[in-house]
Formats: C-alpha cells, structure tokens, sequence
C-alpha cells in the first residue's frame, strides 16, 4: 500500500537526484533523493587503511603517521569513505550547510550498516553539536541521523554527550589547537534515561560525520573514560 502510495506522489511530484539531477524513477525511491546510479558512485574504502584512523595507505603499512604521534585515548575510528572521493565531501556539504536534511537517511542508512557488522548491541553516542551550530544550519545534523538509526534502524542510541559552548570554527586549526579549542566544551549528559549499564560501559561507538585530526573524538572518548566507559571506538561517514 505504502508503496503504491509512493508510486503515485512520484508520478505527480517527480524528485530529482540530489547529485546528477535526473529524475528518481520509482525503484530510486528511498528515503533520500539519490538516485541508483549515484549511489554507485560512492566508492567506500577498500584497500590499506590506517587501522588507527581508517586513513587510506599503500599496501603493508598498517598504521598512519598521524597515529604513530599522536596518543588518542579512543582505540579506533574506521570511516566508511574517505572524504575527497567525489562525491563524499560534495554530498557532506549539501547536508550540513545546504539545509539538505532530507540526506540524513542517507548518511543514518550508511552508518546503521558499519554498526550492525561491527558493533552490534553496543550502544552509539552521537557526537554533540553546540546550540549555535544547530541554529545556523537549521538543524543538529548528527542528532537527525540519531533518530533514525533508533527509529529505522533498531539501533541503542544513548544521547551521552552535550556540547556547552561553542568553540571556534575548527577548520583552520592543527590537531594541538583543535584539542585545546575543544577543551571543557564536551560534557556527560546526565539525563537518567541515558544511564549505561555495567555491560555497556565496557564499551561504546561514538558516531559522526568527519574524522579530521581525531581532535573531536579524542575529547568526547576523555570525557567518557572519565565517566567510567572503558573503551571507546568511533564510525565516521568519511576520513579527511
Ligand atoms: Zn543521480
Ligand atoms: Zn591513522
């Protein structure tokens, strides 16, 4: 029924594929507007990766320089695609800063399959967003994808993580200033409803959009060893 439902919104409304503009036929229909052929262009890592940081590498090197200087307290990140491959860091940008939210389904679909392969049953922390941020791109971006994972995807979400203020922008800065920029801004939420129990605080994967310098997942993984969660890995839509 819903699918007929569908079928007829689609011949009324056609939709256009978010990436090449073509119309959706109906077998595109999804939750988002990228059509099949676009989706094969998403090329996800497949080759060397940093077993750190997820880092494309040429064969037989197993770990990146990033990681071998840097001490994160997080065991690992593995990203699903690396963030310059056309048209990751395109669809990325349309997401976070073109009001596409409709692509939430996209990037929740993406993550939810990293999370049951690897991680089933272990609880996803959503990386916060500072209410200013949420403002100025109209809504929490990581907190859609949240939703869904929990709604669509069957997915433990635990809200543990708040942002306080808001830092400066990131972009420009190394991994020393990011770490520094973002210290004291994270914090545990204390919300009852996201308690961890003793099982589940043996480990947790924290969940975002870009893996940068690590900065970011490295200050929320302090905060939740602070608060008794034993180890932390992470899953990221693309590694830069
Ligand atoms: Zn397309
Ligand atoms: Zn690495």
């Amino acid at each position: 029924m819903k699918n007929y439902f569908n079928y007829l919104v689609n011949i009324l409304f056609p939709e256009h594929c978010i990436i090449c503009g073509n119309e959706l036929c109906f077998t595109d229909i999804k939750d988002y507007p990228i059509c099949g052929t676009c989706l094969e262009r998403f090329k996800t890592i497949n080759g060397s990766r940093c077993a750190r940081c997820s880092l494309p590498l040429i064969d037989g090197v197993k770990e990146c320089i990033r990681c071998k200087t840097t001490g994160f307290t997080f065991s690992s990140n593995y990203s699903i695609y690396s963030y310059h491959d056309w048209p990751v860091k395109e669809v990325l940008y349309m997401y976070k800063f073109g009001k596409k939210k409709v692509l939430s389904g996209f990037f929740a679909e993406k993550i939810a399959d990293i999370l049951n392969i690897k991680y089933a049953g272990i609880v996803a922390v959503p990386v916060p967003s500072d209410r200013k941020s949420i403002k100025k791109r109209g809504f929490d971006h990581i907190g859609e994808i949240a939703g869904l994972l929990e709604r669509k995807h069957g997915i433990t979400v635990k809200h543990l993580l708040k942002k306080k203020i808001r830092t400066k922008e990131q972009k420009s800065l190394e991994y020393k200033e990011r770490i520094e920029n973002l210290k004291g801004s994270i914090s545990i939420n204390n919300d009852p409803a996201y308690l961890l129990t003793g099982r589940e605080r043996k480990l947790v994967v924290l969940f975002d959009d870009i893996f940068t310098t690590g900065a970011t997942v490295e200050e929320c993984s302090r905060v939740l060893k602070g608060n008794g969660v034993k180890d932390i890995v992470s899953v990221t839509v693309a590694v830069d």
